[in-house]
């Protein structure tokens, strides 16, 4: 007999015939293994981005790696596929990480709010806060020794207020939680784009500093 499957179904995104239930779950709870955190995550309706999205978008790369980049949100290719930085921004982000001699499967690549905001819009304070626990929870399984940090949202989610027109390229060492962090602040690779005569300069020096902070 084939054995009954204990989990629950649960609400994944647009069209999916599952209820919507505002607010679940209430705690995020502490899993062994990403993969595990991320079916949990599958099932987010922590905030209102759950019902736009077409999936919920984890982090995806190496479960040990020792510099995780956080970027803001995924964007409409992310969200088709279910993967972070596969659009333009994310074509910018491997152009760096080659020139850099990084291989995209030795880092961990994630963003602060794992579901595609309406229209591309800045995520929201309280989106962020809903998000909170599943980015914590990626930075407590991999333990990264370095987080860069590629834009506004992100660099603020570790360093409130920060500007990265004037922290870009600055170790920042923080304690994170219990944890005490290195963060390497950046540019986003999307406003690379939007000038990138004068950023993508910048922000290949920035990337070249990876290998130094991490010996
Ligand atoms: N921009 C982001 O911040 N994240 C993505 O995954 C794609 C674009």
């Amino acid at each position: 007999m084939p054995r009954k499957s204990t989990s629950q179904p649960c609400w994944r995104g647009k069209g999916d015939p599952y209820p919507f239930v505002p607010g679940i779950p209430l705690e995020v709870p502490r899993r062994r293994s990403l993969k595990q955190l991320y079916s949990e995550m599958a099932c987010c309706t922590r905030c209102e981005l759950a019902t736009g999205r077409t999936q919920v978008v984890h982090g995806i790369g190496s479960a040990s790696a020792s510099v995780m980049f956080v970027g803001e949100a995924p964007g409409e290719k992310e969200d088709l596929a279910g993967e972070p930085f596969v659009g333009n921004a994310g074509r910018l982000l491997d152009r760096l990480l080659e020139d850099t001699g990084i291989s995209r499967k030795a880092v961990f690549i994630t963003n602060i709010v794992a579901c595609r905001p309406p229209r591309n819009r800045t995520p929201r304070v309280k989106e962020v806060r809903a998000h909170a626990p599943w980015i914590e929870e990626q930075l407590r399984l991999v333990k990264p020794k370095l987080v860069v940090t590629l834009g506004r949202i992100a660099l603020t989610y570790f360093v409130p207020k920060a500007k990265v027109s004037e922290l870009r390229g600055v170790p920042q060492r923080i304690t994170h939680g219990d944890r005490a962090l290195v963060v390497l602040p950046t540019f986003h690779p999307s406003a690379v784009l939007r000038d990138y005569r004068v950023l993508y300069p910048r922000v290949a020096e920035d990337f070249r500093k990876i290998a130094q902070l991490l010996g």
